[in-house]
């Protein structure tokens, strides 16, 4: 829907949709996705990767042995047997579950959502990392929360900046309802909290009795031999954990989970009950076999493997074409990498430029709930190929140096 539809609605909805605005990205995407356009835009983990042939043969088993049952509903809480397969997974990351703590959602969004349904009264202060992952912030806005960013650097979030925000609160007499946070392989940064920093930030979580939400769907999507450990594996109280199989499977599939101490679990299922009924069996009984019939682990590899060439395409077409004064992080994992533009230039005026360039990119606003972000921009590295990746950061190295002249001239003029 374009932004200019007329609404002969508005008087009818509720006061939250007011503060519900088109995600940046979902703007963009009409244009980003003609094919004469690299995007650097899309968050899309690459399926081509996955094997087809193989995934035929499953879902073929799987009409076979469970069709009827795979086309009914379930029970709200879903198939036990694939939360002991998802307990199993956690346990390579360092995470002991049980599969009763589990819930199944149809990914992690809606995990995110059934959080601030659970937690959040209009209002709520909410922690975040700024910049933050734009679907967070949708579903925090839908619950007329009030994010609050905190400051991160190459590390990850600065526990100091953490501490300081809960100690002014503590002065206001006011209180976070929770920090929400992606620590390994941010989206929309690509850095990670430093093995340091996560004993830190939970040492003051603890201190100031503030409840985490580690959403983590980028960890074992890892260029390094092995990632620091999530949050939810060096403690089992205070944190509650977002997972899925969007990034190691299949976004299409829309599963995810939330691991929740039992208090929480319960209320948990009450709100998928009231919102889905009950995960899609169909999907569940895929992401089973696919966690217990399928070399799953492999294919992460594969799609590793290629992220990695992926990244190291971009990083090295960024060291060849962008303007003195850009900088950028460097993940060691997931498919972004975060780009600071030279002083005085604004990623969102200069969109339009890009696009006739024929190239795009998300502006950093979209990850700031307070209009922050202009002087960076996000991108991707899973979905274009390496080719396109460097011709795409050729296009945009050729933009901002234009901008760049501009700024100049005009300073020069009015100097
Ligand atoms: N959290 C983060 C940080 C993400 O990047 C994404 C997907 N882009 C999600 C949650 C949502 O994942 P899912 O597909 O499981 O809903």
């Amino acid at each position: 829907m374009s932004g200019t539809t007329l609404d002969d609605y508005t008087g009818r909805y509720a006061a939250r949709v007011h503060g519900m605005a088109q995600s940046e990205i979902r703007a963009l995407f009409s244009v980003a996705n003609r094919p004469e356009v690299v995007s650097l835009a899309g968050g899309n983990p690459y399926t081509a990767a996955l094997p087809f042939d193989d995934l035929e043969e499953m879902f073929s088993r799987l009409l076979h042995d469970s069709g009827p049952k795979s086309f009914m509903y379930c029970p709200g809480q879903g198939d036990p047997r694939l939360r002991e397969a998802i307990a199993d997974v956690l346990e390579l990351t360092g995470i002991r579950a049980s599969a009763d703590d589990l819930v199944l959602t149809t990914g992690a969004q809606q995990g995110l959502d059934l959080l601030a349904r659970t937690f959040l009264d209009p209002g709520d202060i909410v922690l975040a990392e700024g910049p933050t992952y734009v679907g967070a912030l949708g579903v925090f806005q839908a619950a007329q929360a009030d994010v609050r960013h905190l400051p991160m650097d190459a590390q990850g979030l600065i526990p100091a900046g953490l501490e300081e925000a809960l100690r002014k609160l503590e002065t206001q007499g006011r209180e976070a309802k929770f920090l929400y946070t992606v620590p390994t392989y941010q989206n929309p940064a690509g850095v990670t909290l430093s093995e340091e920093r996560r004993d830190e930030i939970l040492t003051i979580a603890e201190r100031y009795g503030l409840l985490v939400i580690e959403d983590d769907p980028y960890s074992m999507i890892t260029f390094e031999d092995e990632p620091p450990k999530p949050l939810r594996a060096r403690v089992e109280r205070g944190v509650i954990y977002l997972g899925t199989v969007s990034k190691i499977f299949a976004a299409g599939l829309r599963l995810g989970w939330v691991l929740a101490p039992p208090a929480v679990r319960d209320k948990l299922l009450l709100a998928v009950e009231a919102s889905i009924l009950c995960p899609p069996a169909l999907t569940q009984e895929a992401t089973r076999r696919f966690l217990t019939e399928m070399e799953w682990q492999q294919q992460v590899k594969v799609f590793t493997t290629l992220y990695q060439e992926r990244r190291d395409a971009l990083l090295g077409a960024l060291s060849d074409y962008m303007p003195q004064g850009t900088s950028w992080t460097r993940p060691e994992g997931g498919m972004f990498v975060w780009l600071d533009l030279p002083a005085g230039l604004d990623s969102k005026a200069m969109l339009p430029r890009a696009l006739s360039e024929r190239v795009a990119y998300v502006p950093g606003t979209g990850f700031y709930s307070d209009g922050d972000g202009a002087a960076h921009m996000r991108l991707n590295f899973s979905f274009p190929t390496s080719d396109e990746i460097r011709e795409g950061v050729r296009r945009l190295g050729g933009v901002i140096s234009d901008e760049r002249r501009l700024r100049d001239a005009f300073t020069a003029d009015t100097e």
